[in-house]
């Protein structure tokens, strides 16, 4: 997977944070991209929003920055934090590797924004908290991708649509 570039660092961030919380640090399930001495750092970033900034930093490395200018762009997902939906959250544990390629999918982040962005890395698993709807949406998106899934692609993303179908089955 190649490394990400400092805008896409700055996009995670403000998805992250504007769905999360104002005023403390929060983990999430996005990928460090920082390589110090060219090995690729293995943290994950945190961040914190405050009014008017919003700051990332990866414990394991110290990489860190922040985002002044985000109110209304489109990583601003405050519209999305709260599911206006009175439905459960149903709590799911994804590999993260199973994640980093729902996550690089660009569609499925426009569809299902604050499913995605409000994961978080935790012990060796990223969990993921949704809706019915949520998951419903996460669902028709990958049914409907455009571009054709292949490789570990596709057996990752097949492997998510299984259990997310066996957890509404649940439901
Ligand atoms: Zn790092």
């Amino acid at each position: 997977m190649p490394r990400r570039s400092l805008r896409d660092v700055v996009h995670a961030a403000v998805e992250c944070a504007t769905v999360r919380p104002v005023g403390n640090w929060f983990d999430t399930a996005v990928r460090c991209r920082n390589q110090p001495n060219r090995v690729p750092c293995r943290g994950y970033v945190t961040v914190k929003w405050e009014p008017g900034e919003i700051t990332w930093l990866c414990p394991d490395c110290g990489d860190s920055g922040s985002v002044h200018d985000w109110e209304g762009g489109d990583s601003d997902l405050r519209e999305f934090a709260a599911d206006p939906f009175d439905d459960p959250e149903h709590e799911l544990l994804l590999s993260p590797s199973e994640f980093a390629v729902l996550w690089g999918l660009d569609e499925l982040r426009y569809a299902c924004p604050r499913l995605l962005a409000a994961c978080t890395y935790r012990d060796g698993r990223v969990e993921m908290a949704g809706s019915r709807r949520e998951l419903m949406y996460l669902l028709a998106t990958i049914e409907n991708l455009e571009t054709p899934l292949r490789g570990e692609k596709l057996r990752a993303v097949d492997d998510v649509v299984r259990y997310v179908a066996a957890t509404l089955e649940d439901i």
